[in-house]
């Protein structure tokens, strides 16, 4: 069992930054072979998710869709902070995803990536990063 705690600084209020370099990195780290690799997001307003990162045009209907289905209006929510369509699209997308690995390596599709999810930045965020295995 390896932990890694990652740091991520997000640019825009809703945004998905590719992660899977840094869930590779806890693994290789943690000198296992095969096993999990758990990706955790401890934030309310953010998440993680799996998805495509070959055409950058999937990470922008996926924004574009949560957004269409959860937007930011103003009466319609009770929480005073303002930003309840963040924490919905966090529920929705997340707060953890579990990655397998064998051989050391991720066992990712051919297309899949791990990414961050943003619904409320920009801001200063972390992940973590929990391999089990053997
Ligand atoms: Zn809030």
């Amino acid at each position: 069992m390896a932990q890694k705690t990652f740091e991520i600084r997000t640019n825009s209020r809703d945004e998905m930054i590719d992660v899977t370099d840094r869930v590779a990195e806890a693994v290789e780290a943690s000198g296992l072979s095969e096993g999990v690799a758990t990706v955790y997001v401890p934030h309310t307003t953010a998440g993680v998710t799996i998805n495509e990162n070959a055409d950058p045009s999937v990470v922008h209907d996926v924004i574009a869709a949560l957004d269409e289905a959860v937007p930011w209006r103003q009466g319609f929510y009770r929480h005073a902070e303002g930003n309840s369509a963040a924490h919905v699209k966090s529920s929705i997308v997340g707060a953890a995803q579990a990655v397998p690995f064998a051989g050391g390596r991720l066992t990712l599709g051919t297309w899949q990536a791990v990414f961050f999810c943003e619904f409320d930045g920009p801001r200063s965020r972390r992940f973590r990063v929990d391999v089990t295995g053997r």
